[in-house]
C-alpha cells in the first residue's frame, strides 16, 4: 500500500470538528497532517493562523480540505491549487457558480484534483433511489426541508451574508440529491424568497421546478421548523412511490421500509477524494448549485420579520 496522502485541512468549525475530523481517523488513504485556522488549533497537529501560512510551512502537503464558508473559499481554493495542490470543496463549492468554474479550469491547468463534495449525496439510501428512478416515468417530485436555524447554525452570522445561501445552506442539500436521482435534469420556473428585514439572504423559499420531460417538482425550504424536523424527498411515479427521509438515509418504497443505515456521508467523501487523486481526476457537479442561483435570479423576495438568534 502506498503512503498515505497528506492533507492540510482549512476552518476549524462547526463541521470540521464533527464530521472531518472523525471521518478522517477512518480512511487509511488519507492523513491529517495540519490545520489553519484563524481561532482554533488541534491539539496535537501544527496549526496556521491561515491556508497561506499552512502551505508556506508544509510543503510535505499534497492536499488540502476546505472547511471555512463559501465566501472566501475561492482565494484558499485558489491558492492551493497554484501551490500544486489537490482539492476538496465543502458544499456549497463556492459562493457563486462562474467562481468554481474558475476553480475547475485552473485545476486542469495545474494538473491537481478538484473535488467539489456533496455529502447528502453519500446519504445511505441515495444510490438506490437513483437506480430505482433509472427507469421509471416520474410523474411529480416534492422536497420538504424544515429545520431550525437556531439548533443548528447558531451565531453563524457568514450563512445570512451575501453567498452564505440562507435556507439554500441546508435546501442545497436536498438539491444535490434531487439532481442525481432524477433520470432527468430539472429547472427552476419559480420562486418565492422570505428575507428576514434584518437579514440578507432567505429564512425560507419556495421552489416550482420542471422535469426536461415536463413533471413538476416542488420545494419547500424553511428555517423556522422547531420540533421534529423535516428532511424528505417524494419521487411519484408510473410505479410505486420513493420517499428518501432523513436527508437520505431512509428509503421507504411504495410505502414500505427499505433502506436505514448509519451516517458514514463523510468517510465516504474522503474515500472518494483518494480515489480521484489516485485517477488524476476532479468531481466537480455544479447543478445544485446552479438551481440555487437561478432561484435567486427567478425569485420574488418577501421582506418577514426581523431574525434573532436568541429571540
Ligand atoms: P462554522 O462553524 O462557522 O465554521 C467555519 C470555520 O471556518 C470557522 O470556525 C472559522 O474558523 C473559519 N472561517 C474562515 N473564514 C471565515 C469567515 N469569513 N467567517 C466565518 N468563519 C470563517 O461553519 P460550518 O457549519 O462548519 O460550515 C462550514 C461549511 O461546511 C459551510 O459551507 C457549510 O455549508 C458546510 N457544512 C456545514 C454543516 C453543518 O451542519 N454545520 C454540514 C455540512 C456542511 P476560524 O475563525 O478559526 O478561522
Amino acid at each position: 500500500m502506498s503512503d498515505p496522502i497528506q492533507l492540510g485541512l482549512v476552518g476549524l468549525g462547526t463541521i470540521a470538528r464533527n464530521q472531518h475530523l472523525p471521518s478522517l481517523e477512518d480512511v487509511p488513504a488519507l492523513q491529517l497532517a495540519a490545520i489553519a485556522s484563524r481561532h482554533a488549533g488541534h491539539e496535537t497537529l501544527p496549526s496556521y493562523h491561515d491556508i497561506d501560512e499552512m502551505l508556506a510551512k508544509e510543503p510535505g502537503l499534497q492536499a488540502v480540505s476546505l472547511c471555512t464558508p463559501p465566501q472566501g473559499r475561492f482565494a484558499q481554493a485558489a491558492a492551493a491549487i497554484n501551490a500544486g495542490k489537490h482539492v476538496m470543496l465543502e458544499k456549497p463549492p463556492g459562493a457563486s457558480v462562474s467562481e468554481v468554474e474558475g476553480l475547475a479550469r485552473l485545476a486542469r491547468e495545474k494538473g491537481v484534483t478538484l473535488f467539489a463534495t456533496w455529502h447528502s449525496r453519500e446519504a445511505a439510501a441515495v444510490e438506490e433511489a437513483r437506480e430505482l428512478l433509472a427507469g421509471a416515468r416520474v410523474k411529480r417530485a416534492t422536497i420538504t426541508w424544515k429545520e431550525d436555524v437556531r439548533h443548528w447554525h447558531p451565531g453563524q452570522e457568514w450563512i445570512w451574508q451575501p453567498g452564505g445561501l440562507g435556507v439554500f445552506d441546508p435546501g442545497i442539500n436536498a438539491l444535490s440529491i434531487l439532481t442525481r436521482i432524477l433520470p432527468d435534469p430539472v429547472h427552476p420556473v419559480s420562486a418565492q424568497l422570505e428575507v428576514p428585514e434584518n437579514k440578507q439572504a432567505p429564512i425560507a423559499a419556495k421552489l416550482e421546478m420542471e422535469t426536461a420531460s415536463g413533471a413538476p417538482v416542488a420545494a419547500e425550504f424553511d428555517w423556522r421548523q422547531t420540533g421534529p424536523q423535516t428532511w424528505d424527498i417524494l419521487v411519484e411515479t408510473d410505479g410505486p412511490d420513493v420517499l428518501l427521509r432523513e436527508g437520505g438515509a431512509k428509503l421507504f418504497v411504495g410505502g414500505e421500509p427499505r433502506i436505514s443505515a448509519e451516517d458514514r456521508e463523510y468517510r465516504r467523501l474522503y474515500a472518494r477524494f483518494a480515489e480521484l487523486i489516485a485517477a488524476g481526476e476532479s468531481d466537480v457537479d455544479l447543478a445544485p448549485l446552479q438551481l440555487v442561483a437561478d432561484a435567486f435570479l427567478l425569485g420574488a423576495q418577501t421582506r418577514v420579520e426581523a431574525f434573532h438568534d436568541n429571540p
